[in-house]
């Protein structure tokens, strides 16, 4: 018999990408060891992808469509594919050919070679400066003080075995990062390495302009924003007031007062004040956003709604909410 493995695909606003995808999918999945399910879930997308996901089900008894009620997130979209998956191991990838399918054969054998988690990893990024050294700061700062071993420019293009999509989907969290959590539950491990294909249409969704937008948006969204502010007011304050601080020392102290500034002990005693008032507002901001998470799983939200599922296995209905 057959073993079945399944592909996880979150679809948002991808309707020009979705054929030639899946076209990419179907001629990369040809075996005789395996049958494939391909589980797409639509996160709310607002142009055709729906239409198009339909279409490819109805020539397809392969395509599953899961339609979120709106868009959730990709993060979101994915643990709902998960929950949907009948294989013994799915793969999961984006839609917009920046994972190439003729990787999954790659995966699929490191998989058979005992791996139980396979990652995509980026051997070169095409990325803006920005997000490069945004992306090189992030790095840093989370090997830093993460717990978990964090590869860097790991992609959420993975396998994973049976067991451990059984472990995630028990995971109760809502503020997930796929790959964090993943990373966190540990198994086995492999890599595959894979250069960084541009987007085939579209832009993509988390640009830089959006992910400020999303930052804004939540600021509203929680009843928290005040403290939020005062975080934010706080490392300003302290920008401002650590470098007039030590330039007021250098002045008065290193230099003796070349500009003839004659900075008093009054002046030295409200930077001081400044500074200490800066950390402590940036020790509030800090506090509340871990009341923000706190927050959200406490009230303990579903993850995602779905609105329909089409030729999706019995598992998913129980496993929607
Ligand atoms: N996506 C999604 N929901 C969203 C945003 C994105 O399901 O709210 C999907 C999108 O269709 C794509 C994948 O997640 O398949 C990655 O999105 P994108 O290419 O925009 O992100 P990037 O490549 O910049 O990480
Ligand atoms: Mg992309």
């Amino acid at each position: 018999m057959q073993t079945l493995l399944s592909i996880v695909v979150p679809v948002y606003n991808e309707a020009r990408n979705l054929r030639p995808f899946y076209a990419e999918l179907v001629a990369h999945t040809h075996s005789n060891t395996y049958t494939f399910e391909f589980i797409f879930i639509d996160d709310g997308s607002k142009d055709a992808s729906a239409a198009v996901l339909c279409d490819l089900a109805d020539a397809d008894p392969r395509v599953r469509i899961i339609q979120l009620a709106r868009n959730f997130g990709k993060e979101a979209a994915v643990s709902a594919g998960l929950h949907a998956v009948q294989g013994k191991a799915a793969i999961v990838m984006d839609s917009d050919m920046q994972m190439p399918p003729s990787l999954i054969g790659e995966f699929i054998s490191k998989w058979e070679a005992g791996a139980e988690v396979v990652v995509g990893v980026f051997s070169a990024r095409s990325m803006s400066p920005l997000r490069a050294t945004g992306a090189k700061v992030f790095y840093r700062i989370m090997r830093a003080i993460a717990h978990t071993k964090i590869t860097p420019h790991a992609t959420d293009f993975r396998l994973l075995d049976r067991q451990v999509i059984d472990v995630f989907n028990d995971l109760p969290e809502r503020n997930r990062i796929t790959r964090g959590l993943i990373d966190w539950l540990g198994f086995d491990r492999a890599y595959v390495y894979f250069e960084q294909a541009p987007r085939l249409h579209g832009k993509p969704t988390y640009d830089f302009r959006s992910l400020v937008r999303l930052a804004i948006n939540s600021f509203t969204s929680y009843s928290l924003v005040p403290l939020k502010l005062a975080g934010y007011l706080g490392v300003a304050i302290l920008m401002l007031s650590i470098p007039a601080g030590a330039f007021m020392c250098i002045e008065r102290f290193l230099l003796h007062d070349p500009f003839h500034w004659g900075i008093s002990g009054t002046a030295f005693l409200a930077m001081m004040l400044l500074f200490l008032v800066g950390v402590v507002l940036a020790c509030l901001g800090l506090m509340s956003l871990y009341i923000a998470h706190i927050h959200s799983e406490v009230i303990d939200r579903p993850l995602y709604i779905a609105r329909r599922t089409i030729k999706v296995g019995r598992s998913v209905e129980e496993a929607q909410i």
